[in-house]
């Protein structure tokens, strides 16, 4: 087998050579631990059949344990820097294919399409750039992709509130958003000492396996959202006081948001952080026949 990418040596080493100074505006922390790298891999459950998508490779740590175990590895690097060290440290493996651009412009249904041909189980598994987390996983889960789910390190902080649960401080729209198209499960926790260079945060992997359904039944899924994200507008408010302040037309409707809150059983009173989604789900259902 070849020499491991990950380790500190080696990394140095490569880094050395190209003289590859980091970039922080693009998130630049590299992986230095092999075990870590393995259990990530462990957690996505890969097989010799399944089509692996990588956001920012680096200088290949991640990349070459996916490309031992998955059937193919496509990876998106905005960094050009990196290409020609990728190309040398990657030469070993016949079954990546790197792709240059921004993972937030990329067409990623056309490269599923393309580069995994007759794959059925795709997974994205990535070390994320932090400056840029919510947006990809949101991207990815909104661009509703044939993927069985992803396995992804972040700042631990935003894994807490993607997997947080009603009643906490942590549960937001965005815990509702990934938990309605997911299932979200924090699976380890990083210490900042396995980078170059040391982030300022500590990391998570978080996995998120991609529900057949959605676990509650919604009318108009983009006005659910609405209600959600006017729910927490204002953490400290009440739920009455966030509808009728955040959403359009809430003000000449009081009286009605009101009448729904009681109906749907939920007290005008209560917090939008403890609603569970049902209660968000039943919430917008009947709103939006008074809105
Ligand atoms: N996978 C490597 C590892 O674990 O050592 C590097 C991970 S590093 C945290 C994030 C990588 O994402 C960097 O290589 C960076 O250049 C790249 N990157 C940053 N923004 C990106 C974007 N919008 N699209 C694609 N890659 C991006």
């Amino acid at each position: 087998m070849n020499k491991d990418i990950a380790t500190p040596g080696r990394t140095r080493e490569i880094l050395e050579k190209y003289g590859f100074s980091f970039k922080k505006s693009l998130g630049q922390n590299f992986l230095i631990d092999t075990n870590i790298l393995r259990k990530i891999v462990d957690f996505a459950e890969l097989s010799d059949e399944t089509g692996a998508i990588e956001i920012g490779p680096g200088i290949g740590a991640l990349t070459e344990q996916l490309a031992r175990r998955a059937k193919k590895v496509v990876a998106f690097e905005i960094d050009q820097r990196l290409l020609p060290i990728l190309e040398d440290t990657l030469s070993p493996y016949g079954n990546i294919r790197i792709i240059h651009q921004d993972v937030l412009k990329a067409d990623i249904h056309r490269v599923i399409s393309e580069e995994f041909t007759g794959m059925t189980d795709i997974m994205v598994v990535a070390n994320l750039p932090y400056y840029v987390t919510t947006p990809i996983i949101m991207k990815l889960l909104t661009d509703r992709l044939p993927i069985r789910g992803m396995v992804v390190m972040l700042q631990k902080e935003v894994a807490d509130r993607l997997a947080a649960k009603p009643g906490t401080k942590d549960y937001g729209s965005l815990s509702i958003a990934v938990q309605y198209y997911t299932e979200a499960e924090t699976v380890m926790t990083v210490p900042r000492t396995v980078f170059i260079p040391q982030p300022n945060v500590d990391s998570a992997v978080i996995r998120l396996i991609k529900r057949k359904q959605p676990p509650v039944k919604v009318e108009d899924e983009a006005f659910f959202f609405q209600v959600v994200r006017a729910s927490f507008a204002q953490r400290r408010k009440t739920i009455l006081n966030n509808l009728v302040n955040n959403l359009p037309n809430g003000k000449a409707m009081k009286e009605q948001i009101e009448r729904v809150l009681t109906e749907t059983d939920i007290d005008p009173r209560r917090r939008g952080e403890t609603l569970t989604m049902e209660e968000f789900a039943a919430l917008s259902n009947a709103l939006r026949h008074v809105l």
